[in-house]
């Protein structure tokens, strides 16, 4: 696989400014693009297009995010180093490192095997420690709960419980856990941010709409 050189360096630096221009405005999530070979993430013969503003097939009918979501994704989670953060679908690996780079302690659960191995060992390969199964994540990962936030990388036809129960309650001045969840059908989803204020309470915002690959259900 190509190492990280000035070329892609490059291609990177200009990424992170479009994404700017969008309308990403932490520096922190665009510091953490900019460090994330993303060449490394997606299919050998695609390496030519790692760095544009696009979603990209890594097999099995999955994709890697566009850089444009992940982006959005993580400064609406609003992630600070020392955050655990737990990722429904690790897919390519991507949005993992970029929590990594964040300096966040990042769970992440994976429902295709092939997709769970092979990212794992990339992973791996990078020096990014995420800790990874292959599980059904609409059940959360109660093991490691609660978490300081969750994000949901595969379209939801609704919110699942587990996952509202596994966000850290508020205390003292530390707010309650984020979850960051695309919500919708097969033809698109809205992002909502959901923040636990208490034992049985959220408070929900809804934000852009996005098309994300199904996020499926084991179980009904
Ligand atoms: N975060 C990934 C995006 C991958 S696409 C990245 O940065 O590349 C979404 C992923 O969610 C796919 O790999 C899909 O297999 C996985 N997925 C879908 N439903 C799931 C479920 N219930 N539990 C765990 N993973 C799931």
């Amino acid at each position: 696989m190509e190492p990280d050189t000035w070329k892609y360096q490059r291609r990177r630096a200009r990424l992170v400014e479009s994404l700017r221009v969008k309308g990403i405005t932490d520096e922190g999530v665009l510091e953490a693009i900019n460090r994330v070979p993303r060449h490394r993430f997606v299919d050998p013969a695609l390496v030519a297009r790692a760095y544009e503003d696009e979603a990209l097939p890594i097999g099995l009918k999955q994709t890697i995010s566009q850089p444009f979501t992940v982006a959005y994704q993580t400064e609406l989670l609003g992630a600070k180093a020392g955050d655990r953060i737990l990722e429904i679908g690790t897919g390519s690996g991507y949005q993992a490192a970029v929590l990594c780079e964040l300096g966040c302690t990042v769970y992440s659960i994976e429902r295709l095997q092939p997709l769970y191995e092979r990212t794992r060992t990339l992973l791996n390969e990078l020096g990014y420690r995420v800790i990874t199964t292959l599980a059904d994540g609409t059940d959360g990962w109660a093991t490691f709960a609660p978490f300081d936030g969750i994000v949901v990388t595969a379209g939801a036809s609704n919110v699942p419980d587990a996952l509202l129960e596994q966000l850290a309650l508020p205390e003292g001045d530390d707010p309650g856990g984020t979850l960051i969840i695309p919500v919708g059908g097969d033809a698109g989803q809205t992002m909502y941010r959901i923040t636990r204020t208490g034992e049985k309470t959220f408070s929900r915002e809804k934000s852009e709409d996005f098309l994300f690959v199904p996020l499926v259900r084991e179980n009904g």
